[in-house]
């Protein structure tokens, strides 16, 4: 099946033979794969996907991928919970939480988005896989690229935590800490991909790199039943994510799997961190960078490369945005662990945050259904509750002392 028409600019819509290549060399604009979606409707249909593997790769005709899946057999097709716990605490009818913090290897959604880039290296021929990270990208690249016999060169700001470093070099890459924001660490990797021969997953490969994400998108809206929620709440970093989504759900309209498209794409973002937000509060499509300062360091971009394409889909959609203070964040975490048991990153705080904002705000009306991307695992941060939380009770091993502690503990709630 002939299913690639190559690349395409986003911008002036020339076409390129699919390359390791990310911009126009006309407009600058960046490149974006084509589909011939003549071919492929018809031929993906419900039935074809549900036949498919219990991973993101049921959904591998409507990837960049040519050949056989290189890496990452197992990534995606994660759960989608109805969280009517979180839902009744925020007098809500319908919550659904896509719980990516259980994504397999590496426990973040950059699984989906590395297992397309790195198998998409494989078929270019390269030998060694790179890219610039604020943390789970970093753990991504490096498993896929151990399972693949790759090399790989892993940039990251060097004031990461430090659960995300470890878990980046126990697959033994390259670890190159930058002292550096990860836009300064982004914009060194450009450079280093212009004069080495590598696959830099999110710079010359991100045409390829960011279609992983559409397979988030996908899964939730067959997990619904094919049905589309009434509202999307995504996490945004350099904006891809929700874009892609957004992406997915237009295909999936293309292809005749959906009826129609209502749902509102809702962006997430920390306060301390939060251009595209601001895009969108402000209602204008000039990005203005910030200097990061946030504890959600794995959303940390201050000058997203998709920024303008993300204000662009919650424009498009009807939905909207909202920022969440470091204080918000953590609460978040706390929320969805408390309610639904499911621990989350930062960035999953985030989201939390937000969507309980925007429905207190009326933005997110209480009967719709809503749906929250959790992308990362919380036991990958631990860092940001450490001052938060602690023993309830030390005592020496001796049933008196649990006995006296208890007592105590009943007297200080009642
Ligand atoms: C990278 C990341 C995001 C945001 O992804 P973008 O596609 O860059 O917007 C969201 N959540 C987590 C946990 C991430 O690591
Ligand atoms: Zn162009």
């Amino acid at each position: 099946m002939e299913k690639l028409n190559g690349l395409r600019c986003r911008e002036c819509g020339r076409h390129y033979a699919a390359a390791p290549i990310h911009v126009c060399e006309f407009c600058f604009g960046p490149l974006e794969v084509d589909y011939r979606y003549d071919v492929l409707k018809g031929v993906v249909t419900r039935e074809s996907i549900a036949a498919g593997p219990p991973s993101m790769w049921r959904y591998k005709d409507l990837l960049p991928i040519e050949g056989d899946v290189a890496v990452g057999h197992h990534v995606g097709f994660t759960p989608l919970i109805r969280a009517q716990n979180l839902a009744d605490e925020l007098g809500c009818r319908e919550i659904w939480v896509k719980n990516d913090s259980v994504c397999h290897p590496t426990w973040s959604f950059k699984d989906r988005v590395v297992a397309v880039a790195v198998t998409k290296a494989r078929e270019f021929g390269f030998d060694t896989v790179a890219c610039a990270s604020t943390g789970n990208l970093a753990n991504s690249v490096a498993a896929h690229a151990a399972e693949g016999r790759l090399k790989s060169y892993i940039f990251i700001p060097a004031d990461l935590e430090q659960g995300k470093v470890l878990a980046t070099l126990v697959y033994n890459p390259t670890l190159v800490a930058v002292h550096g924001t990860y836009d300064e660490v982004n914009r060194l990797c450009s450079e280093i991909a212009d004069k080495y021969r590598w696959a830099f997953v999110n710079v010359n490969f991100r045409p390829y790199y960011s279609e992983g994400s559409k397979s988030h998108g996908f899964e939730i809206i067959e997990q619904l039943g094919w049905k589309t929620p009434g509202h999307i709440v995504v996490p945004c970093a350099g904006g891809s994510l929700i874009t892609k989504i957004w992406k997915a759900i237009k295909e999936l309209k293309t292809l005749g799997l959906i009826d129609g498209v209502s749902t509102k794409m809702h962006a997430a973002q920390a306060l301390g961190c939060g251009p595209i937000v601001t895009m969108i509060k402000n209602d204008t499509d000039v990005l203005v960078p910030v200097r990061p300062s946030t504890i959600a360091k794995s959303l940390a971009i201050g000058n997203p490369a998709d920024g303008y394409y993300a204000y662009k889909t919650a424009k498009e959609s009807g939905g909207f945005g909202e920022h969440a203070t470091d204080e918000e964040i953590v609460e978040g975490m706390l929320l969805l662990a408390r309610t639904e048991g499911i621990f989350t990153e930062t960035a999953g705080g985030v989201t939390v945050a937000a969507a309980k904002k925007l429905i207190e705000r009326g933005v997110i009306p209480r009967d719709e259904s809503i749906v929250l991307c959790i992308t990362g695992n919380g036991l990958k941060t631990p860092d940001s509750l450490q001052d938060r939380l602690d023993a309830h009770v030390k005592i020496k091993p001796s049933l008196s002392a649990f006995d006296r502690a208890l007592a105590d503990l009943k007297s200080q709630t009642s």
